[in-house]
């Protein structure tokens, strides 16, 4: 399996490509800018794109979408909760101060528990709400152990701010302990921005853990 994390955009989000390396069917995660830079990796790997999926709507995480959707033809996943954040994209471009994105027809189809299938791996689904009403985790099973990609849900050391539209600092704490401290300690965490780090990490390290 082939699995690259790289910064895009003006905020550094890390968007993802996961690729299998026998049929070359791949998803990207949050391919939040760059074009140009995230197909060349995907060209590079030969892969073809099966899905492309977001831990959630801000701008930053989606302003390459619509191209990538025309180039591969892939459908473009979200949570349906979090569909209102892309249709308000020109206010979010004005609050951030960057130019808007060109948008595309969006499925809502992603829910706890669901696995996002590509070739021989499938991606699952976790609603970690609280950064956002739609925010989700995804979880990959490689052969070095598991990986979980959690947007600006987990930072190594930090959460995700809780104060635009429709955060809640109560359920960001629900997600972060409900959910993604119940993953296995060696799971190895991809944040949407900033350093990799790891559940067990965290659980030691991560001063919102114990906040009340
Ligand atoms: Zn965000
Ligand atoms: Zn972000």
């Amino acid at each position: 399996m082939i699995v690259e994390s790289f910064p895009v955009g003006p905020l550094g989000c890390n968007c993802s490509i996961v690729v299998d390396p026998v049929s070359k069917a791949a998803v990207v995660i949050d391919p939040g800018g760059d074009f140009a830079a995230i197909r060349e990796r995907l060209e590079r790997a030969g892969a073809r794109v099966a899905s492309i999926v977001h831990t959630h709507t801000h701008i930053d995480h989606v302003g390459a979408t619509a191209p990538l959707q025309a180039w591969t033809g892939a459908p473009a996943r979200i949570h349906e909760a979090d569909r209102f954040l892309y249709e308000m994209l020109p206010v979010q471009a004005a609050l951030v101060g960057c130019p808007l994105p060109e948008v595309c027809d969006l499925a809502g189809d992603l829910r706890d528990g669901l696995a996002v299938q590509a070739g021989a791996f499938e991606l699952g689904v976790l609603e970690t709400p609280g950064h956002t009403p739609g925010s989700l985790s995804f979880v990959l099973v490689t052969p070095e152990g598991p990986l979980a990609f959690t947007g600006d849900t987990l930072f190594r050391r930090g959460i995700g701010r809780t104060d635009l539209w429709g955060g809640d600092s109560a359920t960001i704490l629900r997600s972060l302990r409900g959910k993604l401290l119940t993953l296995d300690d060696a799971t190895r965490v991809i944040p949407g921005h900033g350093p990799a780090t790891t559940i067990g990490e965290e659980k030691r390290a991560n001063p919102f853990v114990g906040k009340r």
